[in-house]
């Protein structure tokens, strides 16, 4: 399956797919005891009827499965999303899933994200409002350099520590620049949940980098529930 580069070293890969544009219209036509094996115009009619009047559980039959790898300030905002990755302990939703590389066992490769220097975003004057304009490439260049040295220091204190033979799990203790360490993780999703997150991750309110992400989703979506996501993005418009 396909997998699109995100950032400087992310990307999302779509795993698996369990269903198609078919199995909303088939789960919403159930009480008319009706199943299409094709799909008809009559049938994306109806997709695009769910969609706007908002009628969301047949989507709910229809999952994916991405592998993701992002730095953890983006995994923190993914997982506040619980519908989409019950995390939580006696989560009711046994339809989803996340689960992540943890370093306990094993060091997998240690990288961060390194924005480059024509990427950094100035504090902007509606707090709220996450970020302002892009800054002077010259105090880019500053804040990469100072950001690469951090990370060199923090890495070299890494190394002496599982040299020493101190656990992993202890070990990552010593791992700088945590909110840009890349993490990953398998996230399984409903049709349903995903068209939520990417709803409220594509909206011009969230964090550029999440909406990357959210990009990357929804391209790979789109090539596996066409008409679903094509009723939703006609909604978003
Ligand atoms: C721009 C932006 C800024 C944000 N800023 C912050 C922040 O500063 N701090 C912070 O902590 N979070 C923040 N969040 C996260 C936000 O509060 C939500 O936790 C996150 O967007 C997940 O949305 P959700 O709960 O709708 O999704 P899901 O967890 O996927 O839930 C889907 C839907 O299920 C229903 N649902 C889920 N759980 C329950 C429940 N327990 N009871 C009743 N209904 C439920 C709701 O209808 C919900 O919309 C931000 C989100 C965005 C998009």
């Amino acid at each position: 399956m396909k997998k699109i580069d995100v950032l400087d070293q992310g990307y999302v890969r779509l795993v698996d797919v369990l269903g198609s544009d078919l199995t909303p219209v088939n789960a919403a036509r159930v009480s008319y005891d009706k199943a299409s094996d094709t799909l008809s115009e009559r049938d994306e009619r109806l997709i695009r009827f769910l969609i706007r009047e908002r009628h969301t559980s047949p989507f709910r039959h229809a999952v994916l499965q991405f592998e993701v790898y992002a730095p953890l300030m983006v995994a923190r905002q993914w997982w506040k999303h619980i519908i989409g990755s019950s995390h939580q302990e006696g989560a009711q939703d046994p339809m989803t899933a996340w689960n992540e590389s943890s370093r306990r066992y094993v060091t997998e490769a240690v990288r961060f994200y390194v924005p480059p220097a024509d990427e950094w975003r100035s504090s902007p004057e509606d707090k709220k409002q996450g970020s302002g304009d892009m800054l002077p490439v010259e105090l880019g260049e500053e804040a990469t350099k100072k950001l690469l040295e951090q990370i060199e220091e923090g890495m070299k204190n890494y190394e002496w520590a599982t040299e020493k033979g101190i656990a992993t799990e202890m070990a990552r203790l010593f791992l700088p620049s945590a909110y840009g360490l890349y993490v990953r993780w398998y996230w399984t999703v409903s049709l349903q949940g995903l068209i939520h997150f990417l709803d409220l991750r594509l909206d011009a309110h969230a964090q550029a980098e999440i909406r990357d992400y959210s990009a990357a989703l929804q391209q790979l979506a789109r090539e596996a529930f066409p008409i679903s996501m094509a009723s939703f993005e006609a909604i978003k418009e």
